[in-house]
């Protein structure tokens, strides 16, 4: 096939897919964006073929910003080292579900588009193994059933996935998911660097007004009275977005690893 040729069937499947939309106007002999007000099609070798006008480029954009904050968060999820510990929880396996903590995060999960709206983070607080992260998950499990995206991640390997990936489309994923529970503040290494990192994490999350819930075995007084500036700056602005703090104490571990246990046996047995 000559040059030409090809070129002339490239141009003809090319103007093929080319629809009119609405707002289109016409130009000597083209068609222009009404929004934008750029050509939506351009001359090639004596014929007309498409071309994307500013909106077109800013949708693909856009388009392509979404696909790669997923790809981020799917890739966080899937970590092996991680989360899947969390695919489990439910509220429907509390040991504890008369406890407070049980009860607010039900609750919470309840009015979870009031929560949204009034910007109402919240603080899961206590000593490690206290159940805090069971009961974040749990939150995240049952927005997730009611299909609002929700997404939790360790702290620390958030951290480190900005030192693995690029930068703009996991902060990009950070702003973005409805419901974010960053897991375990306060364990990250006490480093300049981490800690300007993780400003950079919750300064997104805070800037989108999107909910987010953090666990920590930081106590309310270590949080409001850091030793550090750049802590000072980070906890200062988490105070200000998650208004809800709920102290989870007792040992769940035990209470979990028994229900295992007793899952396990049911399965084995019937
Ligand atoms: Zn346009």
């Amino acid at each position: 096939m000559e040059t030409d040729q090809i070129l002339n069937a490239v141009a003809a499947s090319a103007q093929s897919w080319f629809s009119r939309r609405d707002t289109d106007r016409e130009r000597d002999g083209l068609v222009y964006c009404g929004v934008c007000g750029v050509p939506r099609q351009t001359r090639f070798g004596g014929m007309i073929v498409p071309c994307m006008c500013r909106c077109d480029m800013e949708q693909q954009e856009q388009e392509k910003r979404q696909r790669e904050a997923q790809r981020v968060l799917d890739a966080i999820q899937h970590s092996p080292l991680y989360d899947r510990v969390f695919d489990g929880s439910r509220f429907e396996r509390d040991m504890f579900p008369d406890s407070t903590p049980s009860r607010v995060c039900r609750e919470y999960v309840e009015k979870f588009d009031q929560m949204a709206s009034e910007k109402q983070g919240l603080i899961l607080y206590g000593e490690t193994g206290s159940g805090k992260s069971f009961y974040a998950a749990c939150v995240v499990n049952a927005m997730r059933k009611r299909n609002v995206r929700a997404q939790m991640c360790s702290t620390t390997r958030l951290l480190m996935s900005l030192d693995k990936w690029e930068r703009d489309p996991i902060i990009q994923a950070v702003k973005s998911v409805p419901l974010l529970v960053l897991d375990d503040i306060g364990a990250e290494r006490d480093t300049d660097y981490q800690q300007e990192k993780l400003f950079s994490v919750v300064d997104a999350r805070v800037q989108s007004g999107r909910l987010l819930i953090v666990t920590t075995n930081l106590t309310p007084e270590q949080l409001e009275k850091p030793d550090t500036q750049e802590k000072e700056r980070i906890y200062s602005r988490l105070l200000g977005a998650c208004t809800v703090r709920l102290h989870v104490h007792g040992n769940k571990r035990p209470g979990i690893a028994r229900e295992k246990a007793a899952e396990a046996r049911r399965e084995l047995l019937g």
